[in-house]
């Protein structure tokens, strides 16, 4: 129910205009965040490369309302390309879709995708379109099948083990060799599109897990690049110890190398568990968000975890 109300709320712009002004809120998404600009995420991720991370960066937005907003986005992320490989960072970037114009005119987001992938492929980078909830699955799958048939190949899409659709769609991306970010999930859906349950989530994270390392197989197996800015096919994107587990044993009993995969968790969740596994020699990526725009994303990172919603709640009632 908490997990119901904090995504609910991450739409309301009542509780936008409150959250973001209380000190609390900014010092709290803070350890979400790498802060404001691309100088702070970049040295954010000079840390992480420094401890054998490598990092995808996001600026954060979405669901821009027009398409001068969605050109500014545009403007953001290739400045940000640029700033990767002025300064040599292992990072490649995630955008979203809706933040380039895909609820408006989907036909402008597919050239401002165009546009990305162009300076992207020109600087041997590489973008993941991230995933959003269900009323954009089909269309965001559509423009990421409409880039590869474009030509691009230094792009991959985000799938969620919580839809009933997911193996399909995996399925459909592995026929084209795509590399692919499995997560659990993070946004609100019926029961008709996604299942309720955790366990099952789970059960499905694990079985997808099994049919992209069966794909990367197939597909002779490619390697993350030597720069760590072209992913591998399989990226496991959890700090669920327990999926983390059933994926090393899946890659285990293929006889996997550990770089045929990689692990992928968000900024500022469960360091612990990303250095054990570059300690343990897995390839692992974090998500670093950065930007003014930060109240979205917060607010399901504050869903995600009971624990985090009673800490800013018990801090809000006392304010
Ligand atoms: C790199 C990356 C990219 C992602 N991209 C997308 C995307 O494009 N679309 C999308 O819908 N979702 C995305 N997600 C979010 C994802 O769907 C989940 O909502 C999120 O990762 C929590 O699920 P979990 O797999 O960690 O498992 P859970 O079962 O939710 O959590 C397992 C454990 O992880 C820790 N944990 C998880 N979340 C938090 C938190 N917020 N704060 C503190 N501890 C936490 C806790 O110890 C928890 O017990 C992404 C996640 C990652 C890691």
């Amino acid at each position: 129910m908490m997990r119901s109300l904090f995504i609910t709320l991450s739409r309301a712009a009542w509780a936008q205009r409150a959250i973001t002004r209380w000190g609390f809120a900014q010092k709290m998404a803070a350890r979400f965040v790498a802060g404001e600009t691309t100088g702070q995420a970049i040295q954010s991720i000079r840390t992480l490369n420094a401890q054998g991370i490598q990092a995808t960066l996001d600026h954060l937005g979405e669901n821009t309302s027009s398409l001068e907003a969605a050109h500014l986005a545009v403007e953001e992320v290739l400045e940000m390309l640029a700033e990767i490989d002025r300064s040599g960072v292992s990072a490649n970037v995630s955008i979203k879709l809706s933040q380039m114009g895909l609820t408006i005119d989907p036909q402008v987001c597919r050239e401002n995708l165009r546009q990305l992938l162009e300076r992207a492929r020109s600087l041997g980078n590489f973008i993941r379109i991230d995933m959003e909830d269900t009323s954009l699955t089909d269309a965001t799958l559509a423009a990421y099948f409409w880039a590869r048939q474009q030509g691009f190949d230094n792009v991959g899409v985000v799938i969620q083990s919580y839809l009933y659709r997911s193996s399909a769609d995996v399925r459909q991306i592995l026929e084209i060799q795509g590399k692919v970010r499995l997560c659990k999930g993070a946004y609100k859906e019926a029961p008709q599109v996604a299942y309720p349950q955790k366990a099952d989530v789970d059960s499905q994270y694990d079985q997808l897990t099994a049919q992209l390392l069966a794909g990367a197989v197939a597909a002779g197996l490619p390697r993350r690049s030597s720069d760590g800015r072209i992913p591998p096919i399989p990226a496991l994107a959890t700090h669920d110890e327990k999926r983390i587990r059933a994926a090393q044993a899946a890659a285990q009993d293929l006889k996997l190398p550990k770089d045929a995969l990689e692990f992928q968790m968000l900024y500022g969740i469960r360091r612990d568990l990303q250095a054990g596994l570059v300690a343990a020699g897995y390839p692992v990526r974090v998500y670093v968000p950065y930007g003014t725009h930060w109240y979205p994303y917060f607010m399901r990172r504050l869903a995600e975890r009971p624990a985090n919603v009673w800490f800013i709640a018990s801090n809000f009632f006392r304010k």
